[in-house]
């Protein structure tokens, strides 16, 4: 299994759809990968937008 960035929130998953939001625009080409376990205590998913934990690419190409 490869894992895939969704261009539109950012969530990493190894499914060709992505879980979080259904979309289908992922990509194998991400770099820096942050894990987020405690949403609405973590200033990166405040930044990012991030309300569920998870783990999530930085930057997709
Ligand atoms: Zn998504």
């Amino acid at each position: 299994m490869v894992d895939r960035a969704c261009r539109n929130c950012h969530q990493i998953s190894d499914s060709n759809v992505c879980p979080e939001c259904k979309s289908m625009d992922l990509s194998d080409d991400f770099s820096g990968i942050v894990v987020i376990v405690d949403p609405e205590h973590s200033t990166i998913a405040k930044i990012m937008g991030i309300k569920k934990k998870g783990r999530y690419a930085v930057r997709i190409r």
